[in-house]
């Protein structure tokens, strides 16, 4: 993380009240990306991939991820809901959105924003194997290893988060917060905590 002091600047004054603190500024996420894009780049060196961005909250990470790639990637999409309270899961997960092409045969990178319990990636991913992809990793910009309920293979992490609610960069709570450029935490009377 960046030695400088974070900025709000980019905050929108709605919001401003309901925030506690930027975790990690727009700069840092950025710098990520090109260390993930550049490690891609090597592991996958004359392979094609398919980026699968899982909806909503990975939408920034896999456009940003995408345009930092140097080989061949298509993109598609999948949109989970899992039930459970508004700030946790609860590992039923329905699918609301499926991929649009076959994935048989192909090396396959989920892209996720955050891994909390590991419960959604996990029904995702046996999902995802039960149709005979090449290869199937997984890159996510956020994970909280103390909240971690099952095993997962994450071959790209971005940072580790403490286990606090955070928004921001892709990120929701109710919808809101998802447009911020920096990750930042939010008041625990802001979402009920
Ligand atoms: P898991 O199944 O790993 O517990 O939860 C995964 C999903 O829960 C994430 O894709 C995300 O939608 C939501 N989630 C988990 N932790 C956070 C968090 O700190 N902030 C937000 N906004 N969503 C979270």
């Amino acid at each position: 993380m960046s030695d400088a002091s974070p900025s709000t600047a980019r905050i929108p004054d709605e919001y401003l009240p309901n925030i506690d603190k930027v975790l990690i500024p727009a700069e840092d996420i950025a710098a990520k990306l090109d260390e993930l894009a550049a490690e891609i780049d090597r592991d996958y060196a004359g392979r094609e991939l398919l980026l699968v961005g899982v909806l909503k909250g990975a939408i920034f990470v896999v456009s940003d991820l995408h345009r930092r790639l140097g080989v061949p990637a298509a993109v598609d999409f999948m949109a989970v809901s899992s039930y459970g309270s508004a700030t946790t899961s609860s590992g039923v997960v329905r699918i609301l959105k499926d991929l649009d092409t076959q994935i048989e045969g192909q090396d396959v990178l989920v892209v996720e924003d955050i891994v909390d319990s590991g419960l959604t990636l996990d029904y995702l991913l046996k999902n995802l194997r039960s149709r005979r992809p090449a290869s199937v990793e997984v890159l996510s910009l956020l994970t909280k290893p103390s909240r971690r309920e099952v095993d997962l293979p994450i071959r790209y992490v971005g940072f580790e988060v403490p286990d606090v609610f955070v928004v921001g960069y892709g990120l929701d709570f109710a919808e809101h917060y998802r447009g911020l450029s920096d990750i930042v935490t939010l008041k625990p009377e802001a979402y009920g905590g």
